[in-house]
């Protein structure tokens, strides 16, 4: 499969990708899409770069150019943009780094401290206790402003399993509920955790939570070699159990299975067993592992691009058949964004030792990208949370509009630069030169806009 031809974006955004079938016409900002032949193409770009030449066009150019302009070709958007003003509805809590797995490639070295560098530590509650202060004050403030905020949401993520810290999210929970009756403003929880939970948890996850990720990878045999217990067991009859039990509760959960090169061909088969084991999941999210963490030191590599995509796509049949929705991050052709995550305007994730990220994989102190996402602390001495403007000031450059790689890349509004903690590892923005995923993104992005034009004929 073909990528994009290096036609310049000239405003109006317009790229020409192809494919088997041929040219097809792409105008990311208006969501329009058309396939065309050569001169259709070459009509189209030269109308969009000078308009005074249609003067001198053949009638079946013109037409050409009338039928692309009525459908909005031509129309100049605005790009997107997103307000960066800090003041977050949201909170991401890690409560501890502490693990029960150690799976072979974990970024975080989950249970060993960010590899030995530092103490397993749990969150103080009242660090926990300020921060759904603040969240829950903002919904109430900015709702009362008219903004569409109805709720303040609790992530419990970690750069360890959450549950480890089983008594700590017990009490953030209820603490938050008691919140929410008091400002009422309704809390919604969400919980990424390995799924490897003991009964009581497992009960209070599914009486409390609203939504679940569930890290798993895909089948049995692949779960057991690279997410076993800290006592070196296999732990997919614990992680099954739980899902089993979210679908019988009817809790809305997702699987984010990460892939390694010696399970890419398998995409399908799990994707198979999937449906058919925990039918009506949200969705399967499927990710390359990126080698970082422990999997530099473990047999794990990320597979190699060409052979993903082919492996995703053979996969995403599957999933049409199985009534699953499968998702890459880096994919996503209906959303219109100049950043890949909420890492610009200051994603509001606070780690065990009270430190302040916007990214969920920097969360050690004694992580050199630390200096760029940590932008603020919990003060002891004040016990409340102080944040660093200038910080915060510079995380909001981080936007695709401040990279020049991805300019003429006809992703750029959809992927927005990938995920800065991958990509600008020690680099600056103009330094960014993308990265293996870029070919999976545009080969996935340009399947969604093949099936759109499938579908709409
Ligand atoms: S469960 Fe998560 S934090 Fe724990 S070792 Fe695995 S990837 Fe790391
Ligand atoms: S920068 Fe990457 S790792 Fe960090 S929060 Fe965003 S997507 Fe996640
Ligand atoms: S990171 Fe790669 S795929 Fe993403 S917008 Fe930039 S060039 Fe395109």
């Amino acid at each position: 499969m073909d990528e994009q031809v290096a036609y310049p974006p000239a405003p109006p955004e317009l790229f020409v990708l192809n494919d088997e079938r041929g040219p097809i016409l792409y105008a990311p900002l208006g969501g329009l899409m058309a396939r065309a032949n050569e001169s259709a193409v070459q009509a189209a770009f030269a109308y969009a770069d000078d308009p005074a030449v249609l003067e001198t066009m053949s009638a079946e150019e013109k037409a050409v150019v009338h039928a692309l302009d009525e459908r909005g070709f031509f129309a100049c958007r605005p790009l997107p943009h997103h307000e960066s003003v800090f003041r977050p509805a949201q909170v991401t809590l890690f409560p501890t780094n502490n693990c029960n797995l150690r799976c072979t490639y974990c970024y975080a070295f989950g249970g060993e401290g960010g590899g030995s560098r530092e103490p397993i530590t749990t969150m103080k509650l009242e660090v926990a206790q300020r921060a759904v202060d603040l969240v829950a004050r903002n919904a109430k403030e900015r709702a009362a402003e008219g903004e569409a905020v109805r709720n303040f949401l609790v992530s419990i993520h970690g750069n360890g399993e959450p549950f480890c810290a089983f008594d700590l999210i017990r009490q953030i929970v209820w603490y938050a509920q008691d919140v929410a009756e008091r400002l009422d403003v309704p809390a919604v929880f969400n919980a990424a955790t390995n799924g490897v939970l003991n009964d009581e948890q497992l009960d209070f996850l599914v009486a409390n939570f609203n939504s679940v990720n569930i890290s798993f990878d895909g089948l049995p045999a692949y779960q057991d070699a690279n997410r076993p217990t800290a006592a070196g067991k296999g732990s997919f009859a614990q992680v099954d159990r739980t899902m089993r039990r979210l679908v019988e509760a009817g809790v809305d959960f997702g699987i984010r299975t990460t892939v390694t090169a010696d399970m890419v061909e398998s995409m399908p088969e799990i994707v198979d067993f999937v449906a058919e084991r925990y039918p009506g999941i949200e969705q399967l999210h499927f990710e390359p592992v990126w080698e970082c963490g422990r999997c530099v030191t473990s047999a794990d590599t990320m597979p190699d691009s060409e052979v993903f995509t082919r492996s995703y796509l053979a996969a995403l049949k599957r999933a049409e058949a199985g009534g699953v929705r499968l998702v890459f991050s880096g994919a996503r052709q209906d959303m219109l964004v100049d950043t890949f995550c909420k890492v610009s305007s200051g994603s509001f994730t606070v780690t065990p030792t009270g430190d302040v990220t916007a990214c969920y994989e920097v969360s050690y102190a004694s992580d050199p990208r630390s200096e760029r996402f940590f932008f603020g602390r919990f003060d002891d001495e004040r016990g409340d949370f102080v944040f660093d403007d200038e910080k915060l000031a510079e995380l909001s450059e981080l936007t695709v509009h401040n990279i020049p790689y991805c300019a003429d890349c006809f992703c750029r509004w959809h992927c927005a630069g990938d995920c800065a903690a991958k990509v600008l590892d020690g680099i600056e923005l103009e330094e960014h030169r993308g990265s293996v995923r870029c070919h999976i993104s545009r080969a996935l992005t340009l399947n969604q806009i093949q099936r759109k034009l499938d579908w709409n004929g």
